[in-house]
């Protein structure tokens, strides 16, 4: 029996096949078609599997029906954690039908397949961007908000999770968890892996690369906003906690009910608090400048999590906005050193 990853050669699937090697007996599948991920992280995960047996990876488009459900017969597979998707919010509004193509029909081909073989898990990476714009700014974010994406990407997630929602009332042995994501942040405790997106566009990787000279300085988006410091408020989680909570998915659901979770600590940092954590813990006085607002961005976006900590008994262990800087440091460092090597 198998665990299947897909998209695990990305940022968080990486992450969280890392953590069922070091923390499970599980074999895993990895399906990936290298659009957005790395080769060299798929030969870092392989370096991890101390048996060299228990990883298989398959370079492949879930769009290609025929070769997935061919793996599906080649494998047992009963688990699936879902992750392969595009995820640029400001390029799904100019392509918007690649994201309903790469993330929705993608996803209903393979809860579909997953169906057909008997998959009993299904764990899918959502987002909190399928809240859209909160009705009260500053109220923290509960899953039983009002689901109302104002961008492709928000919307094809969410399509998604309806399509998995419908699957399992009519497939009894079909159980899922649907985890929406704040924002996610930091990289392995280890130094072996990391965020790396082409082209960056999420703040503390780009605020980072400003501290090691990558950059030449770093925008701040509004400081007119209506928060403490006028810069926009952001839960940021650790890439290790997120990935965490996806093992516990699969412990979860042995004795419980599908369900859907928001994905935060509950606490909000500034863009400027961002900036001066990097500032401390590279110690070094980079160059920030003022921008304008960026469109679409909500002032405060922070998860209540009270229902993950509550029903799975979750404590995080990597919640602090100076480790999430830390090592989000160290494997910008260890990256640009492995590419000049
Ligand atoms: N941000 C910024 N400068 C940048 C990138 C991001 O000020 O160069 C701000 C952005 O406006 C938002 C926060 O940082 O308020 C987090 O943005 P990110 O793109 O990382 O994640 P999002 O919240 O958009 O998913």
């Amino acid at each position: 029996m198998q665990v299947l990853v897909t998209g695990a050669a990305g940022y968080i699937g990486s992450h969280v096949v890392k953590q069922l090697l070091e923390q499970t007996q599980k074999e895993i599948i990895i399906i990936d078609n290298l659009s957005t991920g790395f080769l060299h992280t798929v030969d870092t995960l392989k370096a991890i599997d101390s048996t060299k047996r228990r990883l298989k990876f398959y370079k492949e488009d879930l769009a290609n029906f025929e070769s997935i459900e061919k793996i599906f017969k080649e494998n047992n597979i009963k688990e699936i954690i879902h992750f392969a998707a595009s995820s640029q919010v400001a390029e799904s509004i100019n392509k918007p039908l690649q994201y309903y193509l790469n993330n929705s029909v993608n996803t209903i081909s393979l809860v579909n397949i997953a169906v057909k073989y008997g998959v009993e898990k299904f764990v899918f990476s959502s987002t909190a961007a399928v809240y859209g714009e909160p009705e009260q700014t500053g109220q923290l974010i509960s899953e039983e908000c009002l689901t109302k994406p104002i961008n492709p990407y928000g919307s094809s997630k969410l399509f998604s999770e309806q399509v998995i929602k419908d699957a399992a009332k009519v497939n009894k042995n079909f159980k899922y968890i649907i985890y929406r994501y704040f924002n996610v942040a930091g990289a392995d405790v280890d130094g072996k892996l990391g965020e790396c997106h082409d082209p960056e566009t999420h703040l503390i990787p780009l605020v980072v690369k400003t501290a090691l000279d990558k950059r030449d300085s770093i925008t701040i988006f509004g400081t007119d906003y209506g928060t403490k410091d006028g810069t926009c408020i952001r839960d940021y989680i650790h890439v290790c906690d997120l990935a965490d909570v996806h093992i516990k998915a699969l412990d979860f659901l042995e004795n419980n009910e599908s369900d859907i979770f928001n994905c935060g600590y509950g606490y909000g940092y500034s863009v400027k608090e961002v900036i001066d954590s990097v500032k401390k813990v590279s110690n070094y006085d980079f160059k920030v400048n003022i921008g304008v607002k960026r469109e679409g961005d909500p002032s405060i976006l922070v998860a209540n999590c009270l229902k993950i900590k509550d029903k799975m008994q979750w404590k995080p262990k990597y919640n602090s906005l100076e480790l999430i800087c830390k090592t989000a440091l160290k494997w910008e460092e260890n990256f640009s050193k492995e590419k000049n090597d």
